[in-house]
């Protein structure tokens, strides 16, 4: 992924950007300035401008509350309340809103060539939820996209370096996700260090993403976040940044050509 030396509006990953069906994006605090809430009008009008600058028809976004819906969809604006969003439409991006919690992004292919995306919003109650594996599951099991094709990428997001949380988080985690949660976790001072790149890792392979096909950014917005808004940094001063991802409406006029 692109670093934070340069006033970029957009980074991307590798991996994804090589897909040639798929358009995707991590917004960067130079780039279109999202709102604190879904129903903000700053991240209306973001969200229209993110889609304006990556050549797509709009986005589609939620109302985040940190817990385990995905909504699919297939027009742009604000879908509801919710932490995920699923497409097969081309030319829709979706979107997921963000000030330290992971954004994961999915695209996967179906047997005719198709393309699907996903993107969810992992915040550590929607992880503890699961709501990676689900996620894909979707992809998968709705969306017919086949395992071997599935991406999966992690953005830039609250890293294992700095992301300290109380027991009760732990123990909520384990109560949730079982004993491999324990995982997840390594004690620091009086509190919990909880590596939610490892735990959505986890939940990206074991939906079925191949494990060479999983990105993570690796930077941790809360101490590299130059390029990226943190919450835990900035508090109440912290704005959102986006990761976005869609469907080419070009791979879409090729694939119906066949
Ligand atoms: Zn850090």
């Amino acid at each position: 992924m692109s670093t934070d030396q340069s006033p970029a509006p957009f980074s991307q990953f590798p991996g994804l950007g090589q897909q040639a069906s798929i358009t995707h994006a991590v917004t960067t605090r130079f780039g279109p300035a999202f709102g604190k809430i879904g129903t903000d009008q700053a991240t209306a009008d973001a969200a229209a401008l993110t889609a304006e600058l990556l050549s797509m028809d709009g986005t589609a976004w939620v109302h985040q509350v940190h817990g385990d819906t995905i909504l699919r969809v297939s027009a742009s604006g604000i879908a509801g309340q919710a932490d995920g969003l699923i497409t097969d439409t081309p030319g829709l991006l979706i979107a997921g809103r963000s000030a330290d919690c992971p954004i994961i992004l999915v695209a996967g292919q179906r047997a005719d060539g198709s393309s699907v995306v996903g993107v969810a919003h992992a915040s550590w109650r929607s992880t503890v939820q699961s709501i990676t594996t689900q996620l894909v599951q979707r992809l998968v099991g709705e969306m017919e996209a086949s395992p071997p094709s599935l991406h999966g990428a992690i953005a830039p997001s609250a890293g294992p370096c700095c992301y300290e949380v109380g027991a009760a988080v732990r123990d909520e985690a384990i109560e949730k996700l079982g004993p491999v949660a324990q995982e997840f976790f390594s004690p620091h001072n009086d509190r919990w260090i909880f590596d939610l790149w490892a735990a959505n890792t986890f939940q990206l392979q074991e939906a079925g993403v191949p494990a060479s096909q999983v990105e993570n950014s690796r930077i941790c917005t809360i101490c590299q976040g130059g390029a990226f808004w943190s919450w835990r940094d900035q508090g109440e001063e912290a704005g959102r940044f986006a990761g976005v991802i869609g469907i080419n409406l070009t791979g879409c006029k090729v694939a119906q050509s066949r």
